[in-house]
């Protein structure tokens, strides 16, 4: 089905049912921290996905020694193509590994078990794979390259440098040409979902910040609050610091709210994610995209 804006163009509808049925899917491998065995499935999965979406799709692998714990891992990046001879090319990235330990747990039994990352992790993924099946459906004029990057979340609480691995790595040794612009997509499946702009995306990308959450407005999506949120590490900074991409994160960090926290805990379970808050955030892009031709 297709819905109209503007100036007759066509956009395609962006399902959110879809979507978490990709959210759950990936959390029905367990948690995917580096080394797992859901680690493993969902690295299959998410292959076999975008090779039947894709033009082109290839790992770039890469290796992390965990400074703190000593700990070594091999680590991929996974990277898809669409329309790869576009003048105008963008990126859209999310991480897809999950936090290897429930640190924020009161409970200290807890505190070293892994996490299943329904919201921190497979929400942004989520998103993500539903449009990758809409740009196989209806290719864009735009070219786009959807990335997961791995090692997000291996990070030490205040090391901003201990996360984000995958983006480091990626932005270090850029396999692709550069795009316009970078959109990364985290913690979006909350069910009270609430998206102020990140205020590192602001500094950085002033530009496109505005337009995106403008769009929303537009869109009458109301998890899109016009208002400045917090600063936060996150995939979108080694992008811009490192390759110069302008490169935004679209995050809600209060998971579900100020007072209560399911981030980094047992917690973080489908059951606390919506279809309607992915559908929200799957629609700006899927506007974005198609709108900008
Ligand atoms: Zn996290």
């Amino acid at each position: 089905m297709l819905v109209s804006i503007g100036c007759g163009k066509k956009v395609p509808e962006f399902s959110g049912k879809n979507a978490f049925q990709y959210l759950e899917k990936q959390c029905s491998f367990g948690p995917r921290n580096p080394g797992s065995k859901g680690y493993k499935d969902c690295l299959s999965y998410l292959l076999q996905q975008m090779q039947s979406t894709a033009d082109t799709v290839w790992i770039q692998p890469f290796n992390y020694n965990d400074p703190h714990r000593g700990d070594n891992y091999n680590l991929q990046n996974i990277i898809a193509r669409f329309n790869l001879n576009a003048e105008k090319q963008i990126l859209l990235g999310a991480h897809w590994d999950t936090r290897p330990w429930s640190d924020q747990e009161t409970e200290l039994t807890n505190q070293n078990k892994p996490l299943l990352g329904a919201n921190d992790g497979a929400s942004g993924v989520a998103v993500l794979l539903e449009i990758a099946h809409i740009l196989k459906e209806k290719p864009s004029e735009t070219g786009v390259t959807i990335i997961f990057f791995d090692g997000e979340d291996l990070g030490m609480s205040g090391e901003d440098r201990s996360y984000a691995q995958g983006s480091q790595f990626f932005a270090k040794n850029l396999p692709i040409p550069k795009p316009d612009h970078a959109i990364i997509i985290d913690m979006i499946g909350d069910k009270n979902l609430h998206l102020p702009i990140e205020r590192l995306s602001y500094r950085n990308a002033p530009r496109l910040t505005r337009k995106l959450w403008k769009l929303a407005n537009k869109l009458n999506l109301p998890a899109f609050d016009q208002t400045l949120g917090y600063s936060i590490f996150d995939d979108h900074v080694p992008l811009w610091e490192f390759a110069k991409i302008q490169s935004i994160d679209i995050i809600d960090f209060d998971y579900p709210n100020k007072r209560d926290n399911y981030w980094h805990t047992q917690e973080d379970t489908p059951d606390k994610c919506s279809p309607v808050s992915l559908a929200q955030v799957g629609t700006l892009l899927t506007n974005h995209i198609y709108g900008i031709e």
